[in-house]
């Protein structure tokens, strides 16, 4: 479960005892140093001040236009055959995922790593209605069975050692397992999780872009394990945060130019999936996919009209601004955030879950500019924390 800072003394305690962590503050340390090289290397060449400016402004024309966005999307996915649905809040998204879920008869969700539905709470929501959900990337699904939230917006799991994975997975399997034998767990991941694609019911995701001109959905992803979510069940929801609407593919593939270097260091990551409303599906009675895709406002219509924090929503999810924040490398996510982490994770705590559970960890920030520096789509988030 997602832990919140309480008050500034309860707070100051998790932060001293993180800072005791030695494991945490070497992995971050490891990881900051390679990250920094490997994004050096997969900009090589590019003009990455134009390309962050183009990024930015193409966000920034689409938010007065969201809804203009949504209308065009809807119109073009449901002729397509998928079911477009509109959520205010994160209680009424979960509630029309878990009511597709029930009309549909479905017992077994399978899903895709979705901040969006990290920010619902989805999977609680749904385990309270009596479904069985399981995360399929393997960081997540690790996280999923400790019953935590991610510690990064990218790498859910880096905060645990292989020695605590090897615990949890001698637990759950019960089968012993070697924590220097990694590619052992991995198989044992594998099987455990194939298992779980063959009998859900339905899969659930959320997208990396929405495009306006197509209703199309637009999925990044390094596992593969996405494409079984949205492909093997019968019934396919697309959780997707109204922010991820995009007027058309140029777009799309221009914030593709910039997210998977910045997030991993690669030029492009090793799945990038592309969907157009209900496709065949073997396993569906129709032989059509149930496709729905639940646009997410929670706060988003308000943000985009806000002058000064507006250009929030030009956030992509790289994850880069924990990469290189001094304080997200002493203490990691858990005690650097809330559901969403990092720089950016301050700003969309106070916006989409409470000021309450912002106030503390805002202070932490030593307004270094190191996350503005590295945010590909131009972000002042030193400014916006400032003011948060
Ligand atoms: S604010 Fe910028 S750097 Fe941080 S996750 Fe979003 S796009 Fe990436």
């Amino acid at each position: 479960m997602i832990r919140t800072p309480g008050d500034v003394k309860t707070y100051r305690k998790e932060l001293r005892d993180a800072l005791q962590n030695a494991f945490l503050r070497q992995t971050l340390d490891q990881f900051a140093a390679a990250y920094r090289e490997s994004h050096a290397k997969a900009f090589e060449g590019m003009d990455l001040e134009s390309l962050i400016a183009d990024i930015a402004s193409r966000k920034d024309s689409a938010l007065p236009r969201l809804d203009e966005l949504l209308a065009a999307f809807k119109k073009r996915a449901e002729a397509a055959g998928a079911v477009v649905h509109e959520a205010a809040t994160a209680q009424e998204a979960n509630e029309i995922i878990a009511r597709i879920a029930r009309e549909g008869g479905v017992r077994h969700v399978i899903k895709s790593k979705s901040m969006t539905a990290e920010e619902t709470f989805l999977n609680e929501h749904l385990e309270r209605e009596g479904l069985q959900v399981t995360e399929t990337d393997l960081g997540e699904w690790i996280i999923q069975l400790r019953r935590e939230g991610p510690s990064h917006m990218v790498l859910p799991a880096i905060h645990l050692s292989r020695h605590q994975v090897a615990e949890l997975f001698t637990r759950v399997t019960g089968e012993p397992m070697d924590p220097d034998d990694i590619e052992k767990m991995v198989k044992v991941a594998r099987r455990t999780l194939r298992r779980a694609y063959l009998e859900a019911d339905m899969g659930v995701s959320g997208a990396n872009f929405a495009i306006a001109d197509s209703g199309t959905l637009g999925l990044v992803t390094n596992e593969g394990n996405a494409r079984l979510v949205t492909t093997l069940p019968r019934i396919h929801v697309a959780l997707v945060g109204l922010d991820k609407l995009v007027p058309d593919l140029e777009t799309a593939l221009t914030i593709l130019k910039a997210l998977p270097r910045n997030a991993t260091g690669q030029a492009i990551s090793t799945y990038v999936t592309w969907i157009t409303g209900a496709v065949p599906c073997a396993t569906a009675p129709s032989g059509r996919k149930e496709l729905h895709i639940v646009f997410l406002d929670n706060g988003r219509r308000a943000l985009a009209k806000n002058p000064v924090f507006s250009q929030a929503l030009r956030c992509v999810r790289c994850g880069a601004c924990a990469n290189v924040c001094p304080i997200y490398r002493l203490v990691g996510g858990h005690n650097y955030g809330h559901v969403y982490i990092g720089a950016i994770g301050l700003i969309l705590t106070a916006f989409y879950h409470g000021v309450e559970n912002a106030r503390a960890l805002v202070r932490n920030c030593l307004n270094c500019q190191a996350c503005k520096a590295v945010c590909p789509a131009g972000i002042d988030l030193p400014h916006l924390i400032k003011n948060a």
